[in-house]
């Protein structure tokens, strides 16, 4: 177990990461969905083998954090002999779903011929969305070729970086993406890892960007949904018992998990539960954090410390990490904070101006955001 601190290093089952309170696993759900039963017996597990701590991540995985080092091996056989997972917890890891997806749809029958596909020697984090809702929802979600709906009916298919993609009909769409990534990995330099990293210096084959994506992403709130009920988890982390207490009681026999910090109860409608957010005007919406100090040794402030006196202060989404990594940003974010030895450094992407604050917090108020920029 050498993975304390490597950058770029994707945990899973079988290759934890040490952190500050201890060993953290995560899993990638097949199409980011879990049955409920499973999900209660991975909450169990956490609470037993774990710290009782869970995360969703901004690619719609599940964490479980703070697991001992003597318990390990135990935990391992336990999620592998209670057969949770197709494999062991890492199905289609690079693929993300539209979380609105149904049965036999196009995101189903498209998410499903790309989990067969064997991509070899990709990188480890270069991944694909598949977002064929009405309206694209996964823009600002991390992916390297993008699967959206066309106007005229067809699918697009975009490198991410290009806001142009091709159409295609949906028995090309598999051919194409194969041609893609070869010519990303035919092209890529040793340091390259990520599909936009690739467009900043080679261009697309002309005939692979003529074709322009629709302009609108969804911006998904927690509400009632055709398929259940979207519920927010604050900075996407929570206490095992508080979700497997929600699973029981509100009865939902399946849960989809969104790159968003929510995740939708199947079945399930006007649910509420205190431990969850319901309400879709919640001031902790617009937040998120990396886990910071306790949980991470390079964390250099509280940063759920920082981003609950930042609630109510500004609607931006604003970002808040422990050190210059800035792990968990997304396309989304707006204003990031991130700690440094004697100071936060706030970075605002609309003006691209930088500046710090002092440690203590006194500057924190509604101006220091200037939402109408
Ligand atoms: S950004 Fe946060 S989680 Fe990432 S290394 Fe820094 S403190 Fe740790």
């Amino acid at each position: 177990m050498k993975n304390k601190l490597t950058r770029g290093f994707c945990p899973t089952l079988k290759k934890p990461i040490f952190a500050e309170d201890g060993l953290l696993v995560r899993f990638r759900p097949s199409m980011n969905t879990m049955r409920s039963d499973n999900l209660k017996t991975l909450c169990d597990l956490s609470e037993k083998y774990g710290s009782g701590i869970m995360e969703i991540t901004s690619r719609g995985s599940l964490q479980i954090r703070g697991i001992a080092k003597l318990s390990y091996k135990k935990f391992v056989e336990r999620v592998l002999n209670k057969k949770i997972f197709k494999k062991p917890g890492d199905d289609n890891s690079n693929i993300i779903i539209n979380p609105f997806w149904n049965a036999n749809d196009r995101n189903f029958q498209i998410y499903n011929t790309l989990a067969k596909y064997k991509f070899k020697n990709l990188p480890e984090k270069f991944g694909f969305t598949v977002d064929l809702g009405n309206v694209p929802c996964l823009r600002n979600i991390s992916g390297d070729i993008r699967i959206e709906n066309s106007d005229n009916e067809k699918l697009l298919v975009r490198a991410d970086g290009s806001d142009k993609g091709k159409e295609l009909n949906p028995n090309e769409v598999e051919k194409f993406i194969v041609n893609l990534t070869n010519w990303f990995l035919n092209n890529k330099e040793k340091n390259i890892n990520r599909m936009s990293q690739l467009l900043l210096i080679k261009k697309l084959p002309k005939e692979w960007c003529q074709d322009k994506s629709k302009s609108k992403c969804y911006n998904i709130l927690p509400s009632n949904c055709e398929q259940g009920q979207i519920v927010g988890i604050k900075f996407g982390r929570f206490f095992a018992k508080n979700l497997k207490n929600l699973l029981v009681k509100s009865l939902t026999p399946r849960v989809r998990i969104t790159p968003f910090k929510m995740i939708i109860l199947e079945q399930v409608k006007n649910y509420k539960d205190n431990n969850f957010i319901f309400n879709s005007r919640n001031q902790f919406l617009n937040l998120s954090a990396c886990v910071g100090k306790n949980h991470c040794t390079n964390s250099l402030i509280d940063t759920y410390e920082l981003a609950k006196k930042i609630k109510g202060k500004t609607k931006l989404k604003v970002h808040v990490t422990g050190c210059e990594k800035n792990c968990g940003i997304t396309k989304e974010t707006q204003i990031l904070l991130s700690g440094r030895k004697d100071s936060i450094n706030l970075f605002d992407f609309r003006s691209q101006e930088s500046k710090n604050i002092g440690k203590n917090c006194e500057d924190i108020s509604k101006k220091l955001f200037n939402d109408s920029k």
